[in-house]
C-alpha cells in the first residue's frame, strides 16, 4: 500500500530529523554551559584578590599604616595579591589566544626557546635547587606559530618547576619522530593521583588549591596548554605517579600551514 510506505517514510524522516537536532543541540548546550561557567569561575577568581587588595588598602587607610610593622606586612600581601591579578588577566588572554583561528607560523629553534624562557625563571630553579638538563639538539627546529609555542613550553617549565621537589631534577627532551617533535617535560617531584590526572587540564582545575595559590598558579596553565597544542595541530599526554614525578609530553607536526 502506498499510503502505508508514505507514511512509514513521513515517520522515519521525523525519527530522523529528531535524532538530527539532538545531535546537533547538544553539544551546542553543552559548549553554552562551559561558557557560562567560564564566566561564573573568572568573576570568582577575579573577585578574590580584588576583594583582598580593597580590603588590605581600606585597613592601611584606617590608621593600619601608622605601625611600621603592619604596614610592611599588608603592602606584601596587596603586591602578592597584584601579581595574582596580572597572571589570571594575562592566563585569560593566553586562552582567548588559543581559540583565534589566525596561525602566524615562523622557523622556530627548539633549544634556544627553551633556554630563553629559562632565564626568568632562575630564581625559582636556585631556590628550590632543581637542576634543569635539556636533551635537545641545537639544531631541533620546527615550524609553528612561536607565540603559542612558548606559551605552552613556559607553562610546562613552570609547573616543572613549582610542584618539583627541594633538590630535584627536570628534563626537557626534544625528539624527532617521523614529521613531528616530541618535546617531554619530565620532574621528580609531587606527582599527581590517577584520578586527578583526568581532570587537570580542565580549566580552574588544581589538585592543592593551597599550593597552586601559593605558588602564585590560576589553575589555568594546563588548559592552555592543551587549547594551544590543539590549535598547533598536536597532542599532549601525561604520564605519573604520586609521590614519583610527572611527564608531560606534546606532540606537534614539524610544520604547520599559516
Ligand atoms: P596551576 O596554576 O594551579 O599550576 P595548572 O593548570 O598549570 O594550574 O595545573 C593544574 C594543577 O595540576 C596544579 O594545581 C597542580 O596541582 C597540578 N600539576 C601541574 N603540573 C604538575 C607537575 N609537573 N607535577 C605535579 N602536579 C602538577
Amino acid at each position: 500500500d502506498v499510503n502505508v510506505v508514505w507514511m512509514k517514510a513521513q515517520a522515519l524522516q521525523a525519527t530522523y530529523q529528531v535524532a538530527v537536532l539532538l545531535y546537533d543541540i547538544t553539544p551546542v548546550k553543552q559548549i553554552q554551559q562551559m561558557q557560562l561557567d567560564f564566566v561564573s569561575n573568572v568573576s570568582h577568581e577575579l573577585k578574590t584578590p580584588v576583594t583582598s587588595i580593597l580590603g588590605f588598602t581600606e585597613t592601611l587607610l584606617a590608621g593600619a599604616q601608622d605601625e611600621p610593622e603592619v604596614r610592611q606586612e599588608f603592602l606584601t600581601i596587596i603586591a602578592a595579591e597584584s601579581k595574582r591579578l596580572t597572571a589570571l588577566i594575562q592566563d585569560i588572554i593566553a586562552l582567548s589566544r588559543g581559540q583565534q583561528q589566525q596561525l602566524q607560523v615562523a622557523s622556530v629553534n627548539i633549544k634556544q626557546t627553551v633556554t630563553n624562557l629559562l632565564v626568568p625563571l632562575q630564581q625559582t630553579i636556585d631556590t628550590k635547587q632543581v637542576t634543569v638538563q635539556l636533551n635537545i639538539a641545537a639544531t631541533a627546529q620546527l615550524q609553528t606559530d612561536p607565540h603559542k609555542f612558548e606559551q605552552v613550553v613556559k607553562n610546562l617549565l613552570i609547573n616543572g618547576l613549582s610542584y618539583n621537589r627541594q633538590g630535584g631534577r627536570l628534563t626537557v627532551t626534544a625528539e624527532k619522530k617521523a614529521a613531528q617533535w616530541q618535546l617531554s617535560f619530565s620532574d621528580n617531584g609531587l606527582g599527581i593521583a590517577a584520578d586527578d590526572q583526568v581532570r587537570i587540564f580542565e580549566r580552574f582545575y588544581r589538585v592543592d588549591k593551597a599550593r597552586s595559590h601559593h605558588q602564585g598558579g590560576t589553575g589555568l596553565g594546563l588548559a592552555i596548554v592543551k587549547e594551544l597544542v590543539t590549535a598547533l595541530g598536536g597532542q599532549v599526554r601525561l604520564k605519573s605517579q604520586l609521590g614519583v614525578g610527572s611527564t608531560f609530553t606534546i606532540t606537534l607536526p614539524e610544520k604547520i600551514e599559516a
